[in-house]
């Protein structure tokens, strides 16, 4: 997600800070650590030195008397010399003549003196003169005052910010109190579109209106029409709902503000409702725009949790959401996005009309969903012609629009692993095995006995499919072991996509799952525990037959179980009385049974073709769906 950072002041910014400090130094301070190699002597030895003849140039300020001896060994070459600035020319030009300083007296005859002064040679006269107390320029001494340590102070302050920030005080709330995150999207910092969101067309359709309604609100106005408010973004992970809120934003060419839930979540109560109160004031100076909260979940949990104490900040960011939302003038062009894979502990408030009022399902892709995110992703990849992505589709049902991008680049991750210049259809299938059963591990060591055992299980799961009407085509068979820790599976590709599933289709998908300890039954006598996921995979399908399909002579259509996370995972639970519980897990147990049993006959009645099939994928450690279909059809 490439989101517009704050911008940071400049590096160039420090060095300036730096080069000023480093001239000023330079310019002020060094002259003067200068002026301390002088020797400090006392007003007595001044003036007998005075007296003695030995002086040659005295220079006289307020509050320091500076002055140089003889040279005894130039005598008569300095005899004609007057310099004007008498400090400067002691400091610059006499290169090895010590400058000795004295603190003067109130001596009114120190001029006397100095003219008196007798010397041994009678041209000699000692210069001496008087300087005025040199001031520096005022805008030198203004920058001194001022500028420079109101620069150093705003250093030292950014640096101990930006030091809290980092250590998690959030020291910057200080600093920006109240002041809300939100980035603010133009058209080329997401450079999304809808071009890029595959599918979903319900949900382009729905927010292409509201669009259209930021363009033109007047063609709305005229029939009299007002748009929702805000729209709600519901779906599992991966879908694409922050896609398309950024698809939104590139194609809206308003303002987009764009602010994560959790950015709300403060450590001070009262933080996060003003934050919210900053983000609608920066929309309504900014209107038309559109908002989008993501993950709106974080804020807009139900109130009355039952939590001890409750949230009180949190309940605070909700009502100031709330209120700001009634607040605004719709009719303005101000359009609220909001995201979230829990629409349902979202608090009613919320939800009601006025508010979140329309809700935008982005549902997994389906089969024509798949194919085309395949192809939006790999748009820019190097493809061979004959790449069939109707058949990846196929194979990866239930898979959504961040698995399919994921299998795309694990593809092109292959391709270049395996030292090609372009993707071809078996990397793509290979990615899409990796996602379902991790890599290949070729390495790991399994005994004779147990590959045979777990080409007998595989083979019993592909022939009781085969073997049943209205089973998916066996695709693939392999018992190479996989990262995550299958020893091998059995992969069926539909033809076409299921919206509904008929009892009779159920059951013989748990007739499938339970082929594999058939056929270990049949072959060896043995149950071992390679069978654990088929076992659990075959529970949930007879418990939501008998619970939630009403699928059970007993129960006819009444629910016994409310799934409560649909788009996480869709945990189930239980609205019955324990009697019913009891007798519902005798009533899974024997569907169950029944699949197993039937495994059993239909691997008996076969156990030649068993044989074969296991020996021949023994062998060659994978069987595709043509191999396979061939060697029934020989047998038959
Ligand atoms: P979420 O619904 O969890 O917010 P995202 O929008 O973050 O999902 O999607 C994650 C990634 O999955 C996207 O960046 C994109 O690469 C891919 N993706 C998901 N859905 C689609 C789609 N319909 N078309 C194209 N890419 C998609
Ligand atoms: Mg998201
Ligand atoms: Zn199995």
């Amino acid at each position: 997600m490439e989101e517009k950072k704050i911008p940071r002041k400049p590096v160039l910014y420090y060095y300036a800070v730096v080069l000023i400090t480093i001239v000023l130094l330079n310019a002020l301070i060094f002259p003067n650590i200068m002026k301390r190699q002088i020797v400090k002597v006392d007003y007595g030895s001044f003036l007998m030195k005075v007296d003695s003849g030995l002086v040659k140039t005295v220079s006289i300020h307020d509050d320091e008397i500076f002055f140089t001896l003889q040279k005894k060994n130039t005598a008569g070459a300095t005899g004609s010399y007057e310099p004007k600035d008498q400090l400067l020319t002691l400091l610059n030009e006499k290169n090895n003549e010590t400058v000795y300083s004295t603190v003067p007296m109130n001596d009114p005859t120190l001029v006397e003196r100095l003219l008196n002064a007798a010397s041994p040679n009678e041209n000699r006269k000692i210069s001496f003169a008087r300087e005025l107390p040199k001031k520096n320029s005022p805008l030198l001494s203004f920058l001194l005052t001022w500028i420079l340590p109101t620069i150093l102070f705003y250093g030292i302050g950014e640096v101990f910010t930006k030091k809290m920030q980092q250590s998690g005080l959030s020291g910057g709330n200080f600093m920006t109190f109240g002041k809300s995150n939100a980035k603010i999207y133009v058209q080329a910092l997401t450079g999304k579109t809808f071009a890029d969101v595959a599918g979903q067309d319900e949900a382009k359709e729905s927010l292409v209106e509201i669009i259209d309604f930021l363009h033109n609100p007047g063609r709305y106005a005229e029939i009299g029409a007002t748009l929702p408010k805000g729209a709600l973004l519901v779906g599992p992970p991966g879908t694409g709902k922050t896609l398309l809120a950024k698809a939104v934003a590139g194609e809206a060419n308003v303002p987009f503000f764009s602010i994560t839930g959790s950015e709300f979540v403060e450590m001070f109560v009262g933080m996060g409702a003003a934050k919210v109160r900053d983000l609608f004031k920066q929309a309504n100076e900014r209107a038309p725009c559109i908002i989008f909260i993501d993950e709106i979940d974080t804020i807009g949990k139900k109130r009355d949790s039952g939590m001890v104490g409750g949230n009180d900040e949190r309940e605070q960011t909700l009502n100031q959401l709330l209120s700001e939302m009634d607040g605004f003038d719709g009719t303005k062009g101000i359009v609220i996005l909001a995201a979230t894979n829990r629409p349902e502990i979202l608090d009613k408030a919320l939800l009601r009309p006025g508010r979140f009022d329309r809700r935008i399902p982005v549902e997994l892709p389906d089969l024509m969903g798949r194919e085309a995110i395949l192809k939006v992703h790999t748009i820019n990849k190097k493809l061979s012609r004959e790449i069939d992505f109707s058949m990846i589709a196929r194979s990866t049902a239930g898979a959504s629009g961040a698995d399919l991008a994921n299998i795309v680049n694990e593809a092109a991750l292959r391709a270049v692993r395996m030292g090609r210049r372009e993707i071809i259809q078996n990397d793509l299938e290979e990615s899409v095995e990796v996602i379902i059963a991790g890599y290949q591990r070729k390495g790991k060591t399994i005994s004779i006995k147990e590959r045979e055992i777990v080409a007998y299980h595989e083979t019993g799961h592909a022939l009781v499919a085969a073997k049943q009407s209205d089973s998916a085509p066996v695709h693939k068979i392999t018992i190479i072991p996989r990262t995550s820790g299958a020893l091998g599976y059995t992969m069926q590709v539909d033809a076409e996509e299921h919206n509904l599933m008929s009892k009779e289709e159920l059951f013989n998908k748990i007739t499938t799952l339970t082929g594999g300890r058939a056929a270990e039954e049949i072959a060896f006598n043995r149950k071992t525990s390679g069978a654990s996921n088929d076992i659990e995979q075959a529970t949930r399908i007879a418990r939501a037959m008998v619970t939630r399909f009403g699928m059970s002579d007993n129960y006819d259509m009444m629910a016994l179980e409310t799934v409560t996370n649909q788009y996480l995972g869709g945990d189930s639970s239980l609205i019955c009385s324990s009697e019913t519980a009891s007798r519902i897990d005798n009533e899974v147990l024997s569907i169950i049974r029944n699949a197993h049993a039937r495994a059993t006959e239909i691997l008996k009645e076969n156990r030649k073709l068993l044989d074969d099939l296991s020996k021949y994928l023994l062998d060659k450690e994978t069987i595709s769906g043509e191999e396979f279909k061939k060697i029934m059809g020989n047998e038959n």
